[in-house]
């Protein structure tokens, strides 16, 4: 493929086209127009200089807009293998990556182990992974990154992620020095909420919390349209919200957090705690499936305790949407589904309890898909500027 000309700046109004095009794939000028709030005449220009750079086609076909006599509409559709990039989700014993279009579909993958986490060792590694998935693959320019914890997406810190052992590592620097991609580095829950904000649930969308359940209990919160990094890199920390004061003792160093309650490392413990051997969340769900009182009020504990956390949020942000998922859910935590919606349901107060509830699976790809779409957004955001 030829190299791309330089690429012009695009205005703010091409920037909005641009990204709305790549959320939807295509549009008729005419929708474009409806969609942005711009002039037939604004679109023209906005779309221009992305046609000239082989970012969209116009697809020749003409439909008609609604009515027999209206004009006809000219399609704009984004080329979508025209910039891929990599998305990698970081993790401490592996490594998981993708390659992806400007419309994240998944156009390769590779899963590696880590067997050395020092932050020199996972440099390489990703390099290595980056090498391999861009074979062949010249339209690759971008590489997103997702890493547990506390991230600086603005200057691609890794501050602290305990789950990696790091503390203060310029990740993005380093990556972007072994690689010469365009590196971004976020947080691995907002990096799922970007994906879901750009490509899934969240379009269209002004606020969203996202809540994540496995070891750790994560959440990302999409507030006015903006996803919410907090002023520290902390924010919607529902893991620690309060559930019961005289509760399990959180890693923390507080009681009764909804991760103490309902972490799988937690429902573990408690259910050993009762005497029961179970080496997974799975196990649990299996003998209370079978009617094990011990197992049963743990996971409904637990599904409480999430229930009450999103509950939490719901009342301090009127979220449209709360989308909990993790990779056990779906089948381990099917036992937990009903008391997560009546505990929500007791707690979420007046019309909070609107917010759509909504329960599900997470593929270990969607992590990565999540790091690409970060990376897409930042090609589609920082257009035409260096
Ligand atoms: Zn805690």
């Amino acid at each position: 493929m030829p190299a791309r000309p330089q690429a012009p700046a695009l205005s703010p109004a091409a920037t909005r086209v641009f990204q709305q095009l790549v959320m939807s794939g295509d549009a008729s000028r005419t929708a474009l127009a409806g969609d942005t709030g711009l002039t037939p005449g604004a679109i023209t220009r906005a779309v221009r200089p992305l046609l000239e750079a082989g970012l969209l086609d116009e697809s020749g076909d003409r439909v008609s807009s609604e009515g027999a006599l209206g004009r006809p509409a000219t399609m704009v559709t984004v080329r979508a293998g025209a910039h891929q990039v990599i998305g990698v989700k970081i993790t401490a014993d592996q490594m998981f990556g993708v390659v992806a279009d400007l419309r994240c579909q998944v156009l390769d993958e590779v899963t590696v182990p880590v067997p050395d986490l020092r932050p020199e060792a996972v440099v390489d590694q990703v390099a290595e992974l980056a090498t391999r998935l861009r074979e062949g693959r010249p339209e690759v320019g971008g590489i997103g990154l997702a890493v547990s914890g506390d991230v600086d997406a603005a200057t691609g810190h890794v501050a602290y992620s305990p789950f990696l052992g790091w503390r203060d590592v310029p990740l993005g620097e380093q990556v972007a020095r072994r690689t010469g991609l365009t590196t971004t580095v976020e947080n691995d829950v907002r990096a799922l909420l970007t994906g879901e904000r750009w490509y899934g649930v969240g379009r269209g969308l002004s606020s969203l919390a996202l809540v994540t359940v496995g070891t750790g209990i994560g959440c990302a919160l999409l507030v006015n349209g903006q996803v919410v990094h907090g002023s520290f890199g902390v924010a919607g920390e529902v893991g620690h919200v309060l559930v019961d004061p005289e509760g399990p003792l959180c890693h923390c160093g507080n009681r009764g957090c909804v991760e103490a309650i309902a972490g799988s490392a937690a429902i573990l413990s408690r259910v050993a705690d009762a005497g029961l051997r179970a080496a997974s969340v799975g196990e649990v769900a299996e003998l209370a499936r079978a009617g094990q009182p011990d197992a049963v009020r743990v996971l409904t504990d637990a599904g409480r305790a999430i229930g009450t956390g999103i509950a939490t949020i719901a009342n301090l942000l009127g979220a449209q949407h709360i989308l909990i998922t993790g990779e056990a859910l779906g089948s381990d935590y099917d036992v937990m589904d009903p008391h997560v919606r009546e505990a929500f349901e007791e707690r979420a107060f007046g019309s909070a309890a609107k917010s759509g509830i909504e329960l599900r699976p997470l593929r270990f790809v969607d992590w990565a898909r999540g790091a690409a779409a970060c990376s897409v957004e930042h090609f589609v955001t920082h257009f035409g500027r260096s």
